[in-house]
């Protein structure tokens, strides 16, 4: 059983540890849950338990489906043992419905679905609040280079159909999703960070509920409760 021996980097959900093989990390989930950059706080019961779980299970889908993932094994309640990467400093998000600051920059409402899913580049960078950038400046001001750019983004449209049909058998639209790659000793690129509620935007197809951060992030109801629901059905559509 690895144990850890250092903390490499903390982040608004997650802690990643290191460890005594300098390939592999502990990647922690907490509690905390933020908004708005960091603006908006909140210590959310269980949060940790039920987003490890959830991104765990969903990996092992995408493993079984040929993605090459950061994730070696399940350690704890909380933690996951995962290969360590150079982090590409991109944020990868994925549309399949106008919401969020899509709708927002366009003056849209949320809602309607897109002609055809759509990517987004954002450079990960908490102190510039995340900025949307495009392909030419993302390359050109060295962020990543054209041949990661574009096999993230081949990724990632795969990643959105294997995630499109799971979240449509539990009866859930996926409106979009954040994801990150990076590369690790070998040179492999792996999808990293994890795919949780935190990330993605999923309403129930019947009711248009909520059933991810913007509860938190709108004061829609109890996060917890959601993300303990949510976990649920992927507990039960995903056997470890
Ligand atoms: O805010 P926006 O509409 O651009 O977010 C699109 C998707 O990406 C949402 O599912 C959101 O949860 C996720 N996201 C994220 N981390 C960010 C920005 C967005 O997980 N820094």
């Amino acid at each position: 059983m690895p144990t850890k021996t250092g903390v490499l980097a903390e982040g608004k959900s997650k802690r990643l540890h290191t460890t005594e093989d300098p390939n592999l990390l502990i990647q922690e989930f907490k509690d905390d849950a933020t908004a708005f950059n960091g603006v908006k706080k909140a210590s959310i019961k269980s949060k940790g338990v039920f987003n490890c779980d959830i991104s765990t299970r969903i990996f092992h889908l995408l493993e079984e489906a040929g993605i090459a993932t950061h994730l070696v094994e399940n350690l704890s309640a909380t933690e996951q043992l995962v290969k360590r990467v150079d982090i590409v400093m991109i944020e990868f998000i994925v549309r399949n419905r106008v919401a969020g600051s899509l709708a927002k920059r366009y003056g849209m409402d949320e809602g309607p679905e897109l002609p055809r899913p759509i990517i987004e580049y954002f450079v990960k960078s908490d102190e510039l609040g995340d900025p949307l950038i495009g392909r030419d400046c993302a390359e050109a001001l060295g962020y990543a280079d054209f041949a990661t750019i574009d096999e993230c983004t081949e990724l990632t449209l795969k990643i959105n159909q294997l995630m499109l049909a799971f979240w449509a058998q539990l009866g859930v639209n996926l409106v979009d999703f954040k994801i990150e790659f990076g590369r690790d000793a070998e040179g492999n690129l792996l999808l990293a960070d994890e795919i949780t509620p935190d990330g993605c935007r999923l309403w129930d197809a019947k009711t248009n509920e909520k059933l991810d951060k913007d509860v938190f992030r709108r004061d829609l109801g109890d996060l917890s409760e959601t993300y303990e629901k949510v976990a649920k059905m992927v507990a039960d559509a995903i056997p470890l």
